[in-house]
């Protein structure tokens, strides 16, 4: 009987490869038309100031849509890095996020900024600096309003071009920020060694609850760090009100999440904030 299950769950993890194997290879092809057929959307996540809960920007976050199904990054970054696909698409984001706030900034007062997630392929060769600093000219974004957000990954490369190009986009005024920072190999070294001028402290860290004294300690400590480095500090993942105020306490300017809004499409947006 032993015999018989083992050989059983050897089928199904057959079955369930197979299934990946295959549900990969759909999403490869179907890629190969999603530009073309105008699939991407950006969805924008509000960046607030937890003191007053005012809008200061958005976070541009890709959709996949395909009918009535939305695909989120997860199910197909990856695949895309992978491809070398994520060049094109990351070119389509940085126009689209960039023209978007353009309209969005229109006689407003206090322009808002908009960050742009770029993948470590990008910082592969130079055609993302030349897109950016495109996209500023057509549209007349200045460049200290966008803050391109890299992650460890992309740090962990570090080879003379990637350098090179991270110097290039703060050289024409852009941000740097670090993703998902206190999660992986995060070290003080990365900091220093690059143009990176913000920090965005990883949702995962947010204390659950005031007894989670592990993720306060945690936060409190990346927080002064940054300060110690000059560097300014977004929260991710503020889900509720004592997350809001434990932002508060430690006096971190920028915080985004479910709390003060999920990533909204551009026409929700413009309904509701603009
Ligand atoms: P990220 O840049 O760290 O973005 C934050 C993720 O957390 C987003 O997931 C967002 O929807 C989600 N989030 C926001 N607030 C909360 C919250 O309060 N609680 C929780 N649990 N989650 C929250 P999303 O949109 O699925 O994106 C996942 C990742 O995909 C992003 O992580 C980013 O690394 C990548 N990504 C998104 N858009 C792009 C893009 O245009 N290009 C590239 N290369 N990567 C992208
Ligand atoms: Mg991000
Ligand atoms: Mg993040
Ligand atoms: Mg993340």
């Amino acid at each position: 009987r032993a015999k018989k299950l083992g050989r059983n769950q050897i089928c199904c993890f057959e079955d369930e490869m197979q299934q990946k194997f295959h549900q990969r290879l759909k999403i490869e092809l179907e890629l190969r038309e999603a530009i073309n057929k105008q699939q991407f959307k950006l969805f924008y996540q509000p960046v607030i100031d937890p003191i007053n809960e005012s809008l200061t920007g958005f976070e541009a976050l890709i959709r996949w849509q395909i009918n009535d199904v939305i695909r989120t990054p997860d199910e197909f970054i990856e695949i895309a890095e992978e491809t070398q696909q994520i060049s094109a698409i990351g070119l389509w984001v940085i126009e689209e996020a960039i023209s978007t706030l353009s309209k969005w900034n229109q006689g407003r007062r206090k322009p808002l900024t908009m960050a742009i997630n770029v993948s470590a392929v990008q910082i592969g060769d130079f055609t993302v600096v030349e897109a950016i600093s495109e996209c500023l000219l057509k549209y007349n974004v200045p460049a200290h309003l966008i803050e391109i957000e890299l992650t460890e990954t992309t740090l962990l490369k570090d080879s003379m071009t990637s350098r090179q190009i991270l110097a290039s986009i703060t050289e024409g005024g852009c941000h740097l920020s670090l993703d998902d920072f206190g999660t992986g190999y995060s070290s003080i070294a990365h900091l220093s060694n690059h143009p990176i001028d913000i920090v965005k402290i990883d949702k995962s860290l947010m204390p659950i609850n005031s007894q989670d004294i592990r993720n306060i300690a945690l936060v409190k400590g990346l927080v002064s760090m940054a300060s110690i480095l000059g560097l300014r500090v977004i929260a991710e993942g503020v889900e509720t009100k004592q997350h809001s105020l434990f932002c508060q306490e430690l006096n971190i300017g920028r915080a985004q999440g479910y709390y003060y809004s999920r990533p909204k499409s551009q026409h929700d947006i413009e309904k509701e904030y603009l």
